[in-house]
């Protein structure tokens, strides 16, 4: 599983540009910042390798290695 802290996320995208597996998009959804947020919409593929987890500046991302 994977989790985004919407109030942490500064839209810097990071995340989708790095993810191996492409497992990120913004999506349509915004924050109070009103940034448009990343969605795990490929969470399927993911590889749990956490680098999206590891480089997002400010720690917004959460993913769970077991999955369900
Ligand atoms: S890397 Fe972190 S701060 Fe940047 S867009 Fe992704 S979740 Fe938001
Ligand atoms: S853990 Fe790895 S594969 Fe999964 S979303 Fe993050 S960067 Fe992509």
């Amino acid at each position: 599983m994977i989790e985004i802290n919407p109030e942490f996320c500064k839209g810097c995208y990071i995340c989708i540009e790095i993810c191996p597996k492409s497992v990120y998009a913004i999506s349509e959804k915004s924050n109070k910042k009103n940034i448009n947020l990343p969605a795990p919409l490929n969470e399927k593929d993911c590889i749990k390798c956490h680098l999206c987890e590891l480089e997002c500046p400010d720690q917004a991302i959460y993913v769970e290695d077991k999955n369900d």
